[in-house]
């Protein structure tokens, strides 16, 4: 797939603001903030979808959840809301694969 814009961002093409990387995922500020803590967790692992998942991601999935709760942990957060949205009638418009990570606000539910 063409490299999408958060590719351009592990790769330091464009800017963004990383709150954590390693070799296998960054975590940076989303760039139009839908809570006062909203952050998105990117694997470098270009998948476009949850759709595109293979049995192979499970394990690089699972430590999405684990890295949120550990840099929600660190900014002294425990309730807050984790969304993946898939495809374009879900709201997805970045097609490599990210979680949400919302918190610093009181959520309604069912979400819009
Ligand atoms: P989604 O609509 O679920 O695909 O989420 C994509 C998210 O990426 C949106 O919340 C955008 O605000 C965010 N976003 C798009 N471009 C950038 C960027 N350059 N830096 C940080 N966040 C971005």
């Amino acid at each position: 797939m063409q490299d999408s814009i958060f590719t351009k961002i592990v790769n330091r093409e464009i800017p963004a603001e990383i709150v954590f990387e390693d070799d296998w995922y960054i975590v940076i500020k989303d760039i139009q903030p839908q809570a006062p803590v909203h952050l998105l967790v990117v694997p470098k692992k270009p998948i476009a979808t949850l759709n595109d998942l293979d049995e192979d991601d499970a394990e690089l999935v699972g430590a999405m959840f684990l890295l949120a709760k550990g840099v929600m942990s660190k900014l002294g957060y425990t309730d807050y809301r984790t969304v993946f949205n898939c495809g374009p009638g879900a709201q997805q418009s970045v097609f490599h694969l990210h979680l949400h990570v919302l918190a610093g606000r009181p959520f309604q539910w069912p979400p819009g």
